[in-house]
């Protein structure tokens, strides 16, 4: 009889939007107690959009937002589609080609545009290029993250030229499953890449306590930190959608990809939420509850 109830509750999370991999997986859906949630693109639209611009002294915001977006024409992020769209719109004039562009996963990207070495990415980048950070734009980019902005630097020919500001909005419904996993019992965790401060904007509005934040951990970093909670005794369930947390869904008891995330995440997670809408997390959950509760 075992089997049977599985198939079926399997088949009736087809019609709530989640894809199961095997039947198997209910029986590590029940167990979760500490549900970690990616940031970007998964409680958030992934959808940046370009706030501000501030240019360091003696710069035009214009140029540091042109050279910035020639950059990142050449990157899938989607910070750098925010400031890729944003510098064609402000330019009107096709972008300038990148050349010898490379990208520095969890960091930010660099190339060669019309002759200058552009560097644009984290804060954090710009020291370990050797290049510093002015007393202005420290507090610019202070005053950002306060706001929950996300700070972008960019500089080029060894100089700080400017910090792009970008912002998310948190998905319809991000708040909803959360308070949905408490109801079960279960702790959320925030885990990012980002930095703290817009990390722990976003928690707030979702409703995830400040201290279960993880911020600025780097990609190949993320699953270390479910490792960590499981030599704590959790059992962890891990909810991502990048191809920066195709490890840690692996590496969690339980893998829930997001449907609209990149391929690599879904191949590596146990459970797909078709549409990406979390509150189908919780209803998997509580699935999984009700189905092996009937078996028993
Ligand atoms: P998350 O864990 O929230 O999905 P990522 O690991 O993809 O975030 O990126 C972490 C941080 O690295 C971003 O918040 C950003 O500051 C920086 N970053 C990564 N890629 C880029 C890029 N292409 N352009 C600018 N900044 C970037
Ligand atoms: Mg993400």
């Amino acid at each position: 009889a075992t089997p049977m109830a599985l198939m079926v509750g399997t088949g009736r999370g087809a019609a709530l939007g989640i894809l199961i991999k095997g039947p198997e997986v209910l029986e590590s859906t029940r167990r979760v107690d500490t549900v970690v949630l990616d940031k970007t693109g998964t409680i958030t639209e992934g959808r940046m959009s370009l706030v501000d611009v501030h240019p360091a002294a003696g710069e035009e915001a214009d140029e540091v937002l042109r050279l910035a977006g020639a950059v990142e024409d050449a990157s899938e992020h989607p910070i750098a589609r925010a400031i890729t769209a944003a510098a064609r719109a402000r330019s009107g004039r096709p972008l300038p080609p990148v050349e010898e562009f490379a990208n520095d996963e969890g960091l930010g990207v660099h190339g060669t545009v019309e002759g200058h070495a552009v560097l644009v990415g984290r804060p954090r980048l710009l020291a370990d290029w050797s290049v510093a950070m002015p007393a202005g734009l420290a507090e610019a980019k202070s005053d950002a993250e306060a706001r929950g902005h996300t700070v972008v630097a960019v500089a080029w020919d060894g100089a700080a030229r400017g910090l792009l500001a970008v912002a998310d909005t948190v998905k319809e419904g991000s708040a909803e499953a959360v308070a949905g996993l408490r109801a079960l019992g279960l702790t959320p965790v925030l885990l990012t890449g980002d930095a703290e401060q817009p990390a722990r904007a976003v928690a707030s509005e979702v409703g995830i306590d400040a201290e279960r934040v993880v911020a600025e951990v780097m990609p190949a970093d993320k699953d270390e930190v479910i490792a960590r909670l499981q030599a704590e005794g959790k059992v962890v369930a891990m909810i991502g959608d990048g191809v920066n947390d195709a490890a840690a869904l692996a590496r969690a008891d339980l893998g829930l990809s997001l449907g609209t995330g990149t391929d690599v995440a879904i191949e590596a997670g146990d459970l797909t939420l078709v549409r990406g809408d979390l509150r189908a997390a919780v209803d998997a959950i509580r699935l999984s509850r009700r189905t092996l509760s009937t078996i028993k």
